[in-house]
């Protein structure tokens, strides 16, 4: 099954490498996605498999069956949309759509998904159960299209009993995948907050109640939420990315600070708990000092956790797909992602797939102007889901 699998990855490697570029070229937003459904509906249809569109807004939801297709179900996801940055890259597939560019490598997880589906496809007399292909909008913007996805039906009817997802990660070689079970990517959460006091001029602080000193102290107090309330063993980060004073000026004192920032941890009960903290801290200050305190939380995503056993099985069949040298562990990240959603709902694990190639210089970090992969990644991306899909399905 294995060497079937590979000489598949590799007859339909071109194919992918042209859908990855036609994806790459023609970029679009989180849940604008309306022409990169109807092309991944396309492919599907011409592959020959059952498909579903519209789940979700823009996403494409596709059944594969293989013989006995009640005997188990699992699950594979790609997320389909870019981000709004302008690329920089000078290829033949630039994108065509200025300022919106696949720097996150979604046109990757769709190329490969695609493949997955052919190859399954193709080798459908050779394995029982059924998979499901979801093809995922807006990752990249909040709530998240998995959680839409998710409320819409997409892990019922049939319901998959493992769902797998994989990520570009430039740091590793093409040909190369890393994973980690447990806790992998932080949960997310935006903080906003508006200080309110009363402004006037700066030289008779003594008639105002000046909200920038009272900011000020907010952001220090707040780091000992981390500093003094985590668990140090559990990661936690505290950032406050902007910070706007309405109307001061050197002589002015303002009647408004505004502070925006991000929370994340690995951990969904100190998540809650921190949240709350931040909250009372925050508003108890501001109060102490004659000021007033709007706290906003916009929820974010939830903490990503690797399901252990269908990690470390996960690990043990791509040792045996790619050799040994090729799969390696890697650490906890405090970036997040919208695949934590299915990793709440089922045994999920989600890898990173390299698409590095230092002496091509391709190196260059996801979310960047200059973002770009070494294609023969796609070939591995493919052809290890896919791998992967039947092994799980095959398992006891
Ligand atoms: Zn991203
Ligand atoms: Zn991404």
């Amino acid at each position: 099954m294995k060497e079937k699998i590979k000489a598949l990855a590799r007859q339909y490697q071109s194919a992918a490498v042209a859908h990855r570029r036609h994806l790459h070229q023609f970029p679009e937003l989180s849940f604008q996605e309306v022409q990169t459904g109807q092309y991944v509906a396309q492919q599907l249809a011409a592959i020959g498999v059952e498909y579903q569109q519209g789940i979700a807004g823009n996403g494409v939801v596709a059944l594969l069956k293989g013989k006995n297709p009640r005997k188990r179900t699992i699950a594979l996801r790609a997320d389909m949309d870019a981000l709004p940055i302008l690329e920089a890259n000078d290829v033949p597939y630039k994108s065509q759509n200025t300022g919106v560019m696949h720097a996150c490598g979604h046109d990757v997880h769709t190329a490969s998904l695609l493949g997955v589906t052919h190859i399954l496809h193709s080798l459908r007399a050779h394995w029982e159960g059924t998979v499901k292909c979801i093809f995922q909008p807006g990752e990249e913007k909040l709530p998240g299209g998995a959680s839409i996805m998710i409320r819409d039906g997409v892990l019922e009817n049939p319901r998959p009993v493992s769902i797998f997802g994989q990520h570009v990660h430039p740091p590793l070689r093409a040909g190369m995948i890393g994973l980690k079970p447990g806790i992998f990517m932080a949960s997310s959460d935006e903080l906003y907050i508006t200080v309110k006091g009363r402004g006037g001029h700066g030289a008779m602080p003594q008639d105002c109640v000046d909200p920038v000193v009272i900011t000020a102290q907010i952001i220090v107090a707040l780091q000992q939420i981390v500093s003094r309330y985590a668990d140090p063993t559990m990661p936690s980060v505290l950032t406050f990315g902007k910070i706007n004073s309405l109307g001061g000026a050197t002589n002015i004192i303002p009647n408004e600070v505004k502070l925006e920032g991000t929370f994340r941890t690995m951990h969904e009960k100190w998540r809650k708990e921190a949240l709350r903290r931040m909250k009372k801290i925050a508003e108890s200050l501001a109060k102490g000092f004659g000021a007033a305190c709007e706290f906003r939380i916009e929820k974010g995503y939830p903490v990503l956790h690797n399901h252990e056993e269908l990690t470390a099985r996960t690990k043990k069949w791509a040792i045996e797909y790619l050799g040994k040298d090729k799969v390696v562990d890697l650490p906890i990240r405090m970036t997040s992602e919208d695949f934590a959603y299915f990793s709440q709902a089922m045994p999920a694990c989600f890898y990173r797939l390299g698409t590095g190639n230092p002496e091509r210089g391709i190196i260059s970090p996801v979310h960047t102007t200059t973002f770009d992969i070494d294609e023969a990644a796609l070939e591995t991306g493919m052809g290890l889901m896919a791998w992967l899909a039947v092994q799980e399905l095959g398992r006891k």
